[in-house]
């Protein structure tokens, strides 16, 4: 039916329309049927049982087609009858459920989420009361995970919004002088904000696949020295040992962004040297399998425990909230990291032993080779 023919007839009109015409199909067929081979049949049947004479004959026919015609008019009634009481019965069990998944439907549309259809009349209304449970229950994640970013970005706001605040009243009120001390402080907690915008512009560019990748064939050793010569002052400075060890097998190519993949790399050692203590190691290792150019940074330092391990890698996730906020970080490095990663058909998972039994990330790229 096309658009424009307006809306579609009942279910019970057509179910019982769709019967009606089937069974006077029937009576149809059986009628020209007994009307062509019936009589000859008939005839033939008491010529040969010896009633030939006419009489006899006529008398036999009249009865046959008259006891023919109240069978088919009796079975005709019956079916009819039949047909009204099963199109009703169907097609309001039918409704029924419909009408039910089509008020959940509204429900969900006016943010009712947590909502889910429990009956179901028949395997097939069973299988579409569960896509529509899926479908709710992705729906009431996306949610979840939005209402729960907005929370997140109010607090990291509101923080450095908040020693902003204590600042100028200080100067106000004369307790603090206006000077470098002052100036350092507020323009930390601006350079704060600022970077707080620029890693979420980041994550969210990364997450709905707008970043710009560009991959080339790259040498994955060479990747991971640039790495390690950018952060080698940082590991010095702290005391940390930072160790290379170059991929075994000559020859290795990644298919990757050098830039991007650098990033990611760069926020892999700067959160291995956030986490361990002078006097620890880090060590980024190089080497490929069948299908992939894995990079793995491992460090002895704080560890993770196990039920963070799954959670470090959302946007605003920190273990330790308060400390990781001092050190500076907004709690969305590995959220781009993994998102960058991904763009590149790669994956970056995390794996401790636990805390204070230090952490590995490993990074898995494409092998181009
Ligand atoms: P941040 O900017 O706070 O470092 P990340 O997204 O980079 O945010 O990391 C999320 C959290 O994962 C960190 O706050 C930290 O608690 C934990 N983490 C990351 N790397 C390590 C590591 N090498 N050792 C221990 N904890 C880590």
């Amino acid at each position: 039916m096309s658009p424009s023919s307006g809306r579609p007839g009942s279910l019970t009109t057509r179910l019982l329309a769709s019967q009606i015409a089937v069974s006077l199909a029937m009576a149809l067929t059986m009628i020209v049927v007994a009307a062509i081979v019936g009589p000859p049949l008939f005839e033939a049947h008491m010529h040969e049982a010896g009633h030939g004479s006419p009489d006899v004959l006529a008398h036999s026919e009249e009865a046959f087609r008259a006891a023919g015609l109240l069978a088919l008019g009796i079975g005709l009634a019956i079916a009819a009858t039949g047909a009204i009481v099963v199109s009703v019965v169907t097609s309001r069990r039918l409704r029924r459920s419909l009408t039910d998944l089509g008020a959940a439907a509204a429900r969900i549309s006016d943010g009712d989420y947590d909502l889910r259809v429990t009956e179901a009349d028949s395997r097939e209304l069973a299988t579409l009361a569960d896509s529509f449970n899926t479908m709710a229950g992705r729906l009431a994640g996306v949610e979840a995970t939005r209402r729960q970013l907005l929370t997140d970005l109010a607090h990291e706001v509101r923080t450095p919004l908040a020693s902003m605040e204590i600042c100028v009243e200080s100067l106000e009120d004369g307790a603090i002088e206006p000077g470098p001390e002052a100036w350092r402080i507020l323009d930390s907690q601006i350079d704060r904000i600022s970077r707080l915008a620029d890693d979420l512009a980041q994550v969210s560019a990364a997450e709905e696949g707008r970043l710009d990748v560009h991959q080339q064939a790259c040498d994955p050793d060479r990747l991971a020295e640039d790495a390690v010569r950018a952060a080698r002052d940082g590991f010095e400075h702290k005391g940390v040992a930072l160790q290379l060890r170059r991929s075994p097998a000559a020859g290795l190519v990644a298919n990757a962004d050098p830039e991007r993949i650098g990033q990611v790399l760069a926020n892999l050692l700067s959160n291995a040297l956030r986490h361990t203590p002078a006097g620890g190691h880090v060590e980024v290792a190089v080497r490929g399998d069948a299908d992939a150019v894995v990079f793995r940074v491992s460090d002895d330092g704080d560890g993770i425990a196990a039920e963070h391990l799954p959670r470090i890698f959302e946007r605003f996730y920190r273990v330790d909230a308060a400390r990781d906020r001092a050190h500076g970080g907004t709690g969305v490095g590995l959220a781009i990291s993994r998102a960058i990663v991904r763009a590149h058909g790669g994956q970056l998972d995390a794996a401790s032993a636990g805390p204070g039994h230090g952490s590995t990330f490993e990074l898995r790229l494409p092998n181009d080779g």
